[in-house]
């Protein structure tokens, strides 16, 4: 049996690791900053079970799923891994700290990936010495609902790796699409457009936050408007992904003040009750 880490078990990497262990034979470990952190990942899990069994699975396969996956404070328990995901907040130098460790305790075949929404591949992978071997894998949020995963090549991602990732995305029912390494990608630069416009909107007073969701659902035919997906992605993370892409790209992705407000009162969206919409 083979064993797939994941770092970080927040909203993405619990996804992650969840619908990995319920698609693989292999064994799945997560890793985490401390044991407290393990609460939340837990809960999650719990939610991604009642969400499959509302889909057809049974509760005992469900619990096997959730069974076979482990749970680690200490990066080394990675070291036998074929292939790690990191899903950690979207910070380069958290991410580029995290792969520095890594690479000293996996072997030189172990195929990294990342969870970014929008940091370059080429930077995070300037701190290995082996960066042929990772790549970008951007998981969308329900990862077990969501079926596109987005592959970024970074400029020393090598033919193998991409080729290695494509079968194990096959493998695990997922479709993919295939980005350079620029800012944002493509899923993150044109969807953030849209939703750094939603927020102007709102800011400039133009309609209310139940009139900009409606008007793209209902205009646009998208299943959720861009507010509603704000508050799914979690303001914080929402945040970071523009503060980031601002730094790239420039104007279109200046952080709001609105949303800087809401993630300084805590308000995160659907993981903390409340943000656009009230959750509780
Ligand atoms: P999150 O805040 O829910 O989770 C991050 C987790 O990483 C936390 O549990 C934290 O304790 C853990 N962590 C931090 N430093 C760590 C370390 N050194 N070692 C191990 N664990 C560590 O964030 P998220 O929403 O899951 O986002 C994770 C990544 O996925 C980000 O890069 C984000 O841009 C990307 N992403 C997010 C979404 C979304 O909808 N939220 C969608 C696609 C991609």
């Amino acid at each position: 049996m083979r064993k797939i880490g994941v770092i970080g078990g927040g909203l993405m990497g619990s996804g992650i690791a969840f619908h990995l262990s319920s698609k693989l034979e292999d064994s799945i470990i997560v890793h985490e900053v401390s044991e407290e952190a393990f609460t939340g990942t837990r809960q999650r899990f719990d939610r991604f079970g009642k969400n499959a069994m509302k889909r057809g699975a049974d509760e005992s396969t469900v619990g096997s799923w959730v069974n076979k996956i482990d749970y680690t404070t200490n990066v080394e328990d990675l070291t036998d891994c074929v292939l790690v995901i990191e899903a950690v907040y979207e910070n380069l130098q958290v991410k580029q700290e995290i792969f520095r460790k890594l690479e000293t305790v996996v072997n030189e075949k172990t195929i990294l990936a990342t969870n970014t929404s929008g940091i370059s591949i080429s930077e995070i992978g300037s701190v290995l010495t082996h960066p042929e071997r990772l790549i970008g894998t951007h998981f969308f949020n329900p990862v077990p609902a969501m079926k596109l995963v987005e592959l970024i090549t970074g400029i020393h991602t090598s033919q193998e790796t991409i080729e290695e990732i494509k079968m194990f995305c096959e493998k695990i029912g997922k479709e993919v699409v295939v980005s350079n390494d620029f800012p944002g990608f493509i899923v993150t630069r044109v969807g953030q457009a849209m939703m750094c416009e939603a927020l102007r909107c709102l800011e400039q007073g133009v309609a209310t936050v139940e009139d900009i969701d409606k008007g793209m659902r209902l205009g646009y035919n998208y299943p959720m408007g861009p507010l509603e997906l704000i508050d799914l992605i979690g303001l914080d993370t929402e945040l970071k992904i523009q503060q980031s892409l601002f730094e790239e790209l420039g104007e279109v992705f200046r952080p709001s003040p609105v949303l800087k407000n809401m993630v300084a009162g805590g308000l995160l969206g659907r993981k903390s009750g409340k943000g656009f919409y009230n959750y509780q």
